[in-house]
């Protein structure tokens, strides 16, 4: 049985083109990127090579770009270390409450440090209102930390309207940009961003490897110390071949913006014109703002989301219910409540992340399947409405 990979938010397959650019650098150039030798030099030009790729990408220069492990690794940095490098300034916070954990957390970890955290819930459509950003503002706010597309919906925020707010006001922004990667062009400057993060894995990219935009003149105080790396940003070896992964992974995902998108964005449509079509009791969430390409959440009013999941599973087909992080335990979507959906409809929801791969003969066949599958588990399930 072929199985069905809709689950491209959660992690995306090495693009072959991706894997060809890092096999040499795990055996043939294997040198330490800071050593003065011939070796150290072919992987300190391999390093330097991807973060000008890295930095086309973001529209940005290749100064501003820190090198680092992840998307967990760039925002703890961009939020820990961007409010620790402003305490003097002032020791507020404004973040939203739909923030993937690697924000969320690292909020909670600044309230514990003695800083203050404004939270901004979105609209019921799951956009969050650049008007709500700028009343959370106070003289003493120092960063501004809101996604620029949601995991779990695909929702885009506002990005250029809340950069001119926090710029207009002089307030460092950071924006977690790990689901627009791929999806809709990065533009750092467009956006007025002083910070900005991307994970290689989420777009065609090897795990373990992401950058976090910088902009200059800007500084984090360091949360990894032990060497001058990343000139002094961010201590410890560079991880060689992942980053020169992470380098063409960018490269090529600006092609797919226009090579993929489109049909990407069709084939999601598809999945929920047929899901609304076959399946009775159907929520789309965020479905009435602007979205990325490839995510469709939806709750199936009166199916437990997390059996659904399973039932999809044993048939071959991949989903999962929006943090990948929090799969088995069955708390209701942050995100989800934050939109104001009940906790009922929101333990009802599955998301289905489209890629590059997905084809139309696979759509189809979920939704051959799904409507069986959700009768099934509707059966004595008490909370069905009428
Ligand atoms: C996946 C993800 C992260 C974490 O990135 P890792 O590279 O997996 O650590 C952060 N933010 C968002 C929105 C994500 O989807």
């Amino acid at each position: 049985m072929a199985r069905v990979y809709l689950d491209h938010n959660a992690s995306t397959q090495v693009r072959p083109e991706v894997l060809e650019a890092m096999l040499p650098y795990f055996s043939q150039h294997f040198g330490n990127a800071s050593s003065v030798h011939a070796f150290g030099q072919e992987a300190r030009a391999a390093v330097e090579d991807a973060r000008a790729q890295v930095a086309a990408f973001l529209n940005a220069s290749p100064g501003e770009i820190v090198l680092t492990g992840g998307g967990t690794e760039s925002d703890n940095m961009a939020v820990i270390g961007g409010a620790r490098a402003c305490a003097s300034k002032g020791r507020h916070v404004v973040t939203t409450s739909i923030e993937h954990d690697a924000v969320r957390q690292a909020a909670d970890l600044l309230e514990q440090e003695g800083f203050e955290v404004t939270r901004v819930a979105p609209g019921p459509d799951g956009r969050v209102a650049p008007e709500a950003i700028e009343a959370a503002l106070r003289p003493d706010t120092i960063l501004v930390s809101v996604m620029a597309s949601n995991n779990e919906t695909g929702v885009i925020q506002p990005m250029a309207e809340i950069g001119a707010i926090c710029a207009k006001r002089s307030v460092p922004f950071h924006t977690d940009a790990v689901q627009a990667a791929g999806k809709i062009p990065i533009d750092v400057s467009a956006w007025q961003a002083t910070l900005a993060t991307i994970t290689a894995h989420k777009f065609y990219g090897p795990k373990g490897a992401g950058a976090l935009y910088v902009r200059r003149g800007f500084k984090c105080a360091p949360l990894q110390v032990g060497g001058e790396h990343e000139r002094g940003r961010r201590a410890g070896t560079e991880n060689v071949p992942a980053i020169v992964g992470l380098g063409r992974a960018c490269e090529l995902a600006s092609e797919d913006l226009t090579a993929s998108v489109p049909r990407i964005a069709a084939l999601r449509d598809r999945l929920e014109a047929g899901l609304a079509e076959r399946v009775p009791q159907i929520v789309r969430h965020g479905a009435a703002a602007p979205r990325v390409c490839n995510t469709a959440h939806v709750s199936f009013i009166g199916a437990e989301g997390e059996h659904l999941i399973l039932s999809l599973d044993m048939k071959g087909i991949a989903v999962s219910s929006g943090a990948a992080c929090k799969s088995g335990s069955s708390h209701p979507s942050h995100v989800l409540l934050a939109m104001g959906v009940s906790a009922s409809v929101a333990q009802a929801a599955v998301r289905f992340s489209l890629g590059r791969c997905t084809t139309e003969a696979e759509i189809d066949r979920v939704l051959e399947i799904i409507p069986g599958v959700v009768e099934k588990l509707r059966q004595g399930s008490p909370t069905l409405a009428s």
